[in-house]
Order: structure tokens, then C-alpha cells, then sequence
């Protein structure tokens, strides 16, 4: 489709080498403007704006994609695969670690016709595409356990009558009430979003793209312009666009853009979810089958979710609730009661093979979530070099490369050019139904 997604291997060696980016930079005069109070701001962001037109009229523009998790690195793999000038700077500014939220811990499915006749279809099938085109270029099977996967719907329930044979044979038959395909291998598919993560960052890096362990605490604008970033510390850092994709986290971020001088702008809200996750190591290898289940316990239902991986490990995840977003990605706490429960369904559906597995972690993390359900993805129009990138719900796995291609080609073309996204656009459309 894009010529120019075939992998353009122009790595300035250069700029390679000069890849530390803690070490100060030449024309930034970093070190100088590492102190600043609220009422020296306006001066900063003029400074700021000065060293970005001087940086500009060298030849240099600075995008910061904030958040190093799924969307941000597709949002840096894109940017470097389709830039073309050779001094455009791109730095991702991640307070933990790359993946360390949701993006690592996630199951890894993905489909291509999920969110057909809704807003998300066109982002969802682009996608899918752009995930096998990118298995292919990056030998995703190897690198990160790309594979299409046959995906079933099960209901089962403990007081089972004309039980029926079970569709898979690492489920107990004496549940199982009804199953149905609901995705073939040319529907549905997985990957290992963690590798896939490492794997998208690694090729954005050996492009030129830095990444930087920073909190992203406040955003310096000279009128409606960006200017700069103030990370923890008091750094201040020059750049020209930004790039929110910090997740559940990206809230503050969209609170600091809605009020600029004595004017207030609307924008969704986004915060998160939690839903929790065990990874089990079974004695054997389990047939490749993802299973949502519907399980009735008789009082109430439990819809665990199976995902056998390559690598002999199962995903299991389920139990949604409303846990506190920490403040970082790393300070989480899984519920004592809901990692039991998710024991609890696998002991219930398959005693032999999921209820006998070893556990190698129990887990939990956030998705995040928009005040109308779909994500954000686009320019902020009121303001100069603002786009968004976040509230992906449950579809960022699927939805990343879709996003990472449209903001590229958005902050790089001036437009969308794949798909149309205007449905999506953080000024939501007027008397348009966004919902799903
Ligand atoms: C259990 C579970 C299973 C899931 N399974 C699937 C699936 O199979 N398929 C699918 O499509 N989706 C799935 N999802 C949803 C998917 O994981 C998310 O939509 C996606 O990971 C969101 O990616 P993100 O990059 O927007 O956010 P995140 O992964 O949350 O990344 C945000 C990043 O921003 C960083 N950050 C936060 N604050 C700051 C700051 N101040 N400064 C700098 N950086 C900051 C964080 O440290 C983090 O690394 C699942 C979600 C859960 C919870």
C-alpha cells in the first residue's frame, strides 16, 4: 500500500553515535535552563520557541512522543520509517520503562473485523493489515510470537445439563454448553506485546529515535505553540510537537491542554480500568485456541479469556474492576480475591491441564479509557504542534499500528493519508455518534 513502509535502512551513523541524549546537547544549551519557577514559564517558552526556529532554520525539528508504551513506540517505529529529514530529532519520553504498563502485560490479541459498522473499523481492519505486513518485515513470528489463531466463544456452566463434547481437548466436556468459531486464522491473531514493543523500539532506535526515562510533569506553550516539555527535575526540554500516548495516565496531560491563557477548551477525559491476568506454564502444549468463556457459577458468571501462547504459556485474563491508577506503572497490586477467581475458572474449566499449570505470574494493569469509550486520535486543533494518542481501551494491541501510521503521516504530511479518522479527532465531531 505505502511504498515507503518498505524498511528504509538509513541509519545515520552519526547520530547513532551520539545517542546519549543525558549528555547535553550543543545548540540546547540544556544545562543552563534546568531550573525553572512557574512566573520565569513565559520567559522559558520564548526561549524555548527561539532555539526551536533556530533548530528549524538548521534543518531540525524536535517531536516528543510522551508515553513509551504500545502506541508510543508504533507511534516512533512509523515516524522514523517515513521521515525524511535526516535532522528531525525524536525523543520518547517514558517515566518506567518501555511496556511496563498495560502494553507488556496485556494478552496480545488481535483482530481484523471486531469492530466492524462501528467507528473503529476502519482503524481496526487497517491495522490488522499493518500487523501482518509488519510480522513479515520483522520476522514477527520469531521476534515476537506473531501468529493468526483460530478464536472460539465457549459457555459453560457448572450446572451443565446435555453437556456437549468439548471443542478443544484441554477443557473439561461436563461444562460446556455451546461454542462457536468467532474468528479464523484470516480474523484473528496473536503476539507477545511485550517482545512486540522491545521489537518496535529497537527498529525506531537503530532510526535515529531516542528514549528518555523521564515523568512527563508539565507542558511550556509561547501563546497556542509548544515549546517544551518540563520533565521531573525541573529539566526543561525545546521540542515542536508532541505526541500524547501515556495510557490511562494521559488525564493531567489532556487537563494541562484544555486551559491555555483565560480560555477553556473541551477535551474527553481519559482514565483507566484495571482487569487482572495470570500467565501458567502447563505440562503440555495446548491446542492453539482462543477461548472468551461465559461461565455460569450458578449465583453469578465469569468470563475468563484463554490465550495459549507459542512459547507453551497461557494468558488467562478476566475480572474487571475499578482498582486505583497508581501513580506509576510499577507500583501495582493485583486483588487477592479476583487472582483467586481467575484460579478458581481455570481449576473449574480444566481441572487436568490450566488447573495443574505452574504459575509464573500473577498480575494486573490499567487500560485506558475515554469518557466516550473510543480513543483519541489526532490533532488538538486550538493548538500549534498537539496531537493525541491515547484511550485505547481494550483494543491498543490491535489498534496500535493503525494509530502509528495516521500520527506519522499527521505530524510528518501535515494529514491523515490511510485511513480517516475524523470520528476520533479529540475535538469530537459535532452531532456525530461517536459512541459504539
Ligand atoms: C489484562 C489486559 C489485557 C489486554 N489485552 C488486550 C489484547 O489482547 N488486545 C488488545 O488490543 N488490547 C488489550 N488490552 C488493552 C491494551 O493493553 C491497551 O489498550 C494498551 O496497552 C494501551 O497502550 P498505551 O501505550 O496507550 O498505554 P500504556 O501501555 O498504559 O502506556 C503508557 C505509558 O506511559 C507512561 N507514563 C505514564 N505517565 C507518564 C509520565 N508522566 N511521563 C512519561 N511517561 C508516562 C507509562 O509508564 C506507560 O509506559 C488489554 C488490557 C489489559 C489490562
Amino acid at each position: 500500500m505505502h511504498t515507503k513502509h518498505k524498511q528504509k535502512q538509513q541509519v545515520d551513523l552519526g547520530r547513532l553515535h551520539n545517542n546519549d541524549i543525558t549528555a547535553p546537547r550543543k545548540n540546547f544549551l540544556f544545562t543552563t535552563f534546568q531550573t525553572v519557577t512557574p512566573q520565569y514559564e513565559a520567559t522559558f517558552a520564548k526561549i524555548c520557541l527561539f532555539i526551536n526556529i533556530k533548530n528549524m532554520m538548521e534543518g531540525g525539528r524536535h517531536i516528543a512522543i510522551l508515553g513509551g508504551g504500545i502506541i508510543g513506540c508504533t507511534i516512533a517505529y512509523y515516524i522514523t520509517l517515513l521521515k525524511e529529514d535526516p535532522n528531525l530529532e525524536i525523543t520518547v519520553i517514558e517515566k518506567t520503562d518501555i511496556a511496563c504498563a498495560a502494553s507488556g502485560r496485556a494478552a496480545g490479541f488481535i483482530t481484523s473485523n471486531w469492530n466492524d459498522g462501528g467507528p473503529l473499523q476502519d482503524l481496526t481492519q487497517n491495522s490488522f493489515r499493518l500487523h501482518a505486513e509488519l510480522a513479515e518485515t520483522l520476522n514477527g513470528k520469531v521476534t515476537y510470537d506473531y501468529r493468526p489463531i483460530q478464536t472460539l466463544s465457549i459457555t459453560a456452566s457448572v450446572r451443565a445439563q446435555n453437556a456437549k463434547e468439548p471443542p478443544i481437548d484441554w477443557l473439561k466436556g461436563k461444562l460446556i454448553q455451546k461454542a462457536e468459531c468467532i474468528g479464523t486464522t484470516k480474523t484473528t491473531a496473536q503476539l507477545h506485546p511485550y517482545k512486540f514493543c522491545q521489537t518496535l523500539i529497537k527498529e525506531a532506535k537503530s532510526r535515529g529515535a531516542k528514549v528518555r526515562i523521564a515523568s512527563v510533569e508539565g507542558l511550556i506553550f509561547d501563546k497556542y505553540k509548544i515549546t517544551a516539555v518540563r520533565l521531573n527535575d525541573e529539566v526543561i526540554l525545546p521540542v515542536d510537537t508532541i505526541i500524547v500516548a501515556m495510557g490511562p495516565w494521559s488525564g493531567p496531560c489532556l487537563q494541562w491542554l484544555v486551559k491555555q491563557g483565560d480560555r477553556m477548551y473541551s477535551l474527553p477525559d481519559v482514565n483507566g480500568q484495571r482487569a487482572h491476568s495470570l500467565l501458567l506454564r502447563p505440562s503440555v502444549p495446548l491446542s492453539p485456541h482462543i477461548c472468551f468463556m461465559a461461565l455460569s457459577l450458578g449465583h453469578k458468571f465469569s468470563e475468563p479469556e484463554f490465550y495459549p501462547r507459542p512459547d507453551g504459556d497461557v494468558f488467562v485474563s478476566g475480572e474487571i474492576d475499578n482498582g486505583v491508577l497508581p501513580k506509576s506503572a510499577n507500583e501495582f497490586e493485583p486483588n487477592p480475591t479476583s487472582i483467586k477467581n481467575l484460579k478458581r475458572d481455570c481449576n473449574l474449566l480444566s481441572p487436568d491441564i490450566l488447573g495443574t499449570a505452574t504459575v509464573v505470574k500473577e498480575n494486573c494493569c490499567w487500560m485506558p479509557i475515554s469518557s466516550d469509550t473510543l480513543p483519541l486520535i489526532g490533532k488538538v486543533p486550538w493548538l500549534d504542534g498537539v496531537y493525541l494518542a491515547t484511550g485505547h481501551n481494550v483494543w491498543g494491541i490491535s489498534n496500535c499500528t493503525g494509530t502509528g501510521l495516521v500520527i506519522a503521516e499527521m505530524v510528518l504530511m501535515g494529514q491523515a493519508q490511510s485511513i480517516d479518522v475524523r470520528a476520533l479527532a479529540p475535538l469530537r465531531p459535532k452531532n456525530s455518534r461517536v459512541h459504539q
